[in-house]
């Protein structure tokens, strides 16, 4: 990511918010196998663990391409396709090519619901920045839930897209001297104007946006840009799956790749935990140390208890 667009609009939505139980590291993960079709966070754990081993992977780099190679191996594993949406990007620093990856999961209808997440690490020189949260997860957290969704029944075709891109190349996160330029979300903001150019925004019927999910010490706040509906299920999937803890009744408002999409007219959740001290750090240690098993699970728990219940809001 990202950042807080305003640290001001952190608002306490519920005075008896669960908030009393945040700070505390979410117990280690059962040691029993999941049930086939359960999300398997043993997976999406080593997953993260292999992008971070590949290093710093910022947009435009060899170690980004490795670690497309390395989520197209996942899916290829269970004879998933993944398409590569190509673009060029004008970035501060120059042209600077980039792909989005895409993973379909055919369902009843055309109508799609997206779950997205950037696979990118921002750009830092001054120290060997791997982005376990910050960049890993949300691409682990997407090739775990595509395994744990394939086989389950859908009425709505499932896309999962890994963006490209979403960390800005300058310091800070804005147009960088260049007026109506913004340096950041590019993959978002491709993937939405091409869907504009082919016109099939309008069968994207919503978009989970997951980012910076591996927080050690996890809470995630509702992102008050996202679409109400959208956040009330997430929410509310989140305390049925005995999660409510880590899903506090509280608000902050964080530019991230779910705006372009909302500037489309998409609905859209971001399900981001920004309460990172390791965010953007520049020395220290958005690393393996920062992020745990149980965080993934959590919240890979949480969107597979609302998925079923987006389809019937959509079906409505
Ligand atoms: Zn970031």
């Amino acid at each position: 990511m990202t950042r807080i667009a305003s640290i001001g609009a952190i608002v306490l939505v519920a005075a008896a918010c669960l908030g009393a139980q945040a700070g505390k590291a979410p117990a280690p993960p059962a040691k029993s196998a999941p049930a086939a079709g359960a999300f398997n966070s043993t997976r999406a754990w080593d997953d993260l663990k292999q992008m971070v081993t590949i290093g710093p992977r910022p947009a435009g780099s060899a170690t980004l391409r490795q670690t497309r190679a390395y989520i197209t191996r996942q899916m290829s594993a269970f004879n998933l396709k993944v398409e590569e949406q190509t673009f060029t990007a004008d970035t501060p620093i120059g042209k600077v090519d980039m792909v989005n990856l895409i993973v379909r999961l055919p369902g009843k209808r055309t109508d799609r619901i997206l779950f997205t997440g950037h696979y990118d690490t921002k750009p830092i020189r001054t120290s060997t920045f791997v982005g376990a949260s910050d960049g890993a997860s949300s691409a682990a957290m997407l090739l775990e839930l595509v395994r744990a969704l394939k086989d389950k029944p859908r009425e709505f075709t499932y896309e999962f897209v890994w963006l490209d891109g979403e960390e800005a190349f300058c310091a800070s996160w804005d147009e960088c001297g260049r007026p109506g330029s913004p340096d950041n979300t590019y993959g978002s903001r491709y993937y939405v104007q091409a869907a504009k150019k082919a016109g099939t925004t309008g069968s994207i019927k919503a978009n989970v946006l997951v980012d910076m999910v591996g927080d050690k010490d996890l809470r995630i706040m509702r992102e008050s840009k996202s679409t109400k509906w959208l956040t009330d299920v997430v929410w509310a999937a989140a305390k049925r799956a005995g999660h409510g803890a880590y899903f506090p009744d509280r608000a902050t408002e964080i530019e991230d790749d779910h705006v372009p999409f909302l500037e489309a007219g998409i609905a859209s959740v971001d399900i981001i935990d920004l309460d990172y001290a390791y965010w953007h750090n520049m020395t220290c240690c958005d690393d393996l140390t920062r992020v745990s098993e149980a965080s993934l699970k959590i919240v890979g728990e949480v969107i597979m208890a609302a998925v079923p219940d987006i389809e019937k809001y959509l079906l409505k």
